[in-house]
């Protein structure tokens, strides 16, 4: 079955996604050849993007933080515009996504559970205050509140917990849709990735550039442009 077919016998579709579903609206994935992974820094990004380092060494986080994971132009792809289409019509009951960039939101979507957090949320640890994106970009080094608190985002870092309300949603519309549509992730982020194994519908599709540990248990598997498999949909 085409991608195409498996969409139009659909009635209770959910998507999961990571950061390859943004890369072509110019955001970096971390795995991929271009990714974030492969840039050189003195401290891994991995470590940079820990609650410990977060804490710890405050300025260099949002030194890396601002510069990477802030790209407040980007705008939504053919994957984000159709999947907003889907949800409008009634064909998609959820997003899920690892992704942290507001893009689902920007395109139309409204149930998008966002397992990491999300930018544009950003609150004072003292006060509560919260604060947008922009004011996070447009912060000299680290950003603080009026009443001296530090702002952190609501971005789930790595030690840290996913929330509980959110992954109850996610895998409560996992488990009850009869398409899932995984695409740009290398399902290698727990406990997230895992959320896959909660699927009871008929159609597994997956849609990544390189392979997966999920390739073999699909119904159909497109190894290519997450984009270019959405905008091919009429
Ligand atoms: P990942 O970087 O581990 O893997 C991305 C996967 O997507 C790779 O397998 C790659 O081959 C594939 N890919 C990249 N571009 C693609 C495209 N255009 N079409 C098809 N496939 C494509 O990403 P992950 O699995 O989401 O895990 C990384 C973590 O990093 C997540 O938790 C996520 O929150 C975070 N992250 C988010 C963003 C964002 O919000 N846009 C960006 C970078 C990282």
């Amino acid at each position: 079955m085409t991608l195409q077919e498996i969409v139009s016998q659909s009635k209770n579709i959910v998507f999961f996604g990571g950061a390859g579903v943004s890369t072509e609206s110019g955001i970096p994935d971390f795995r991929s050849k271009d990714g974030l992974y492969r840039l050189k820094y003195d401290v891994p990004p991995e470590t940079i993007l820990s609650a410990d380092y977060f804490f710890s060494h405050t300025e260099e986080f949002y030194r890396f933080y601002k510069d990477k994971m802030l790209p407040l132009g980007a705008m939504p792809n053919a994957a984000h515009l159709r999947l907003a289409e889907w949800e409008k019509a009634g064909k998609l009951s959820a997003v899920v996504t690892q992704n942290i960039d507001g893009l689902h939101q920007k395109a139309g979507s409204r149930r998008v559970y966002e397992l990491h957090g999300s930018v544009h949320r950003n609150r004072c640890l003292a006060c509560g205050k919260k604060f947008s994106a922009e004011a996070i970009a447009r912060s000299e080094g680290v950003p603080r509140c009026a009443c001296g608190g530090l702002i952190k985002p609501n971005v789930v870092l790595y030690g840290e917990p996913l929330e509980d309300e959110t992954v109850q949603g996610a895998l409560a519309a996992i488990s009850s849709c009869d398409t899932l549509i995984v695409a740009g992730t290398s399902l290698t982020v727990y406990p997230a990735a895992g959320f896959v194994e909660y699927f009871r519908g008929s159609r597994l599709v997956l849609i990544n550039r390189d392979q997966t540990a999920l390739d073999k248990k699909c119904d159909l598997v497109i190894h290519g442009s997450v984009g270019k498999a959405f905008a091919e949909l009429t």
